[in-house]
């Protein structure tokens, strides 16, 4: 006699930071879960070498609400985790220099702005002048005219986080399943009933299939999006770049800029970590092609910000993850018209790890009690279509 597998009532697709801290929040809340990952834990853009910057700071404004409920649990679990989730509360600071053509009033007004909006939004931000800036950042080059300061931005090292949150998904019950690649959403009556691996192997599905799959999501919900559902993703592959720190100098924030693509912090080990929206070119299947452009770019932005990089030596460059993007720059997150019990999250568009938790908590909410919470409204698929009524 065959045995039916019996069915989990959460399946989630893909091991990133999303996956694996929804399962922890399902599991904790007493859900069965299975977690499948076509690779390993970590193996899509929430893994890799260096940090991610843990920011509110210049964030989209309608993405702020997730990062306030968000970065208070990335310092919970820091503490609540045995060996913590590799995060640390750094501070940010978003420098402001005058680009050229610009007026140093129009600069000023939008530093001010950028502050007083995110203040509104929850987010603590202090307008630091050019000399209240270099106090907390000596090493910045004195072509700055000042900063936003974020007390509560911060780094992370995302692949310890991610494989953290898997191991305490497990701890509480769920079961992930690595090498899982799944092919095909099985689907009756409007409901998706299991998943097929590409080993043939039918996963049934309880409740819920979650997709957070990042670059897969697309692939697994072509087949059921109906024509007024198709959405504007694109993929980038950001860079980024090592270099040593000859001199010993020190980096205490999380740097970002204005009118530069940069991001520039120094990991534990003294090493600078220089990445900020430089992204490579790519094949559609996300092989990286290589760009000399993209590292002359960076390293000019760095140099310029920070002139002691000038004397580092170059140690790597890594551009070998592949991010799904918006056209607006805001994640989508949503339900196929076909299938009601399915819930997809993607195009996180490059700055999606910070917010992670804070989405996290809200498709748990969602999940568990079966309502969609108003504050997810903002990244409905509806938006690309002139209306956020349902079809
Ligand atoms: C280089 C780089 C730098 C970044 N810097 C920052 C930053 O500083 N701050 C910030 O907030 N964000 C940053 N981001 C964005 C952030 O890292 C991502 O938004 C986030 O990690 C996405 O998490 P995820 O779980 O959705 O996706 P992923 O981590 O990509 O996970 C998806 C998983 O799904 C698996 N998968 C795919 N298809 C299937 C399938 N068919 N079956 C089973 N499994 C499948 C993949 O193998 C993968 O492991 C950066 C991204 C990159 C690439």
């Amino acid at each position: 006699m065959t045995t039916q597998a019996t069915a989990a009532e959460i399946v989630i697709v893909g091991g990133g930071i999303y996956g694996t801290s929804l399962a922890y929040e399902l599991a904790r809340a007493g859900k069965t879960v299975t977690l499948l990952e076509a690779d390993d834990i970590a193996a899509g853009a929430s893994g890799g070498s260096g940090e991610r910057g843990v920011r509110a700071n210049s964030r989209d404004l309608r993405e702020l609400p997730m990062a306030t409920v968000g970065f208070p649990l990335w310092a919970q679990y820091q503490r609540q985790f045995e060996g913590g989730v590799g995060y640390r509360r750094t501070g940010g600071l978003h420098l402001f220099n005058i680009p050229h053509g610009a007026h140093e009033h129009e600069v000023r007004g939008s530093m001010e702005a950028m502050a007083m909006v995110q203040n509104a939004l929850g987010v603590p931000s202090q307008l630091l002048d050019r000399a209240e800036t270099l106090e907390r950042e000596p090493e910045l080059s004195g072509d700055l005219i000042g900063s936003v300061y974020c007390p509560d931005d911060g780094v992370c090292d995302h692949t310890f986080a991610t494989q953290a949150f898997a191991r305490q998904a497990h701890k509480a019950g769920a079961t992930l399943r690595t090498r899982a690649h799944v092919a095909e959403i099985l689907h009756i009556n409007g409901r998706a009933t299991g998943v097929r691996l590409a080993s043939e192997e039918v996963v049934p599905v309880g409740e819920k299939l979650v997709l957070l799959a990042n670059k897969g999501v697309l692939q697994l919900l072509r087949p059921v999006l109906q024509s007024h559902e198709i959405m504007p993703i694109t993929t980038q592959m950001p860079q980024m770049m090592f270099v040593t720190n000859p001199n010993g100098k020190k980096i205490n924030h999380l740097l970002g800029h204005a009118h530069r693509k940069l991001s520039v912090k120094q990991i534990p080990d003294g090493t600078v970590m220089l990445s900020g929206g430089q992204s490579v070119a790519h094949t559609p299947d996300g092989r990286w092609k290589g760009s000399l452009s993209s590292i002359g770019l960076g390293l000019a932005d760095a140099i310029a910000t920070l002139p002691f990089i000038d004397e580092s030596s170059f140690l790597k460059v890594d551009a070998s993850r592949v991010e799904t993007c918006a056209v607006d720059g805001i994640p989508i997150v949503d339900t196929p018209a076909a299938l009601k019990n399915t819930i997809y999250g993607f195009a996180w568009t490059g700055h999606g790890f910070a917010i992670a938790l804070g989405l996290a908590k809200y498709l748990a909410e969602w999940i568990l009690s079966g309502d969609k919470p108003d504050a997810l409204e903002i990244f409905c698929r509806k938006r690309f279509h002139g209306s956020f009524s349902s079809p």
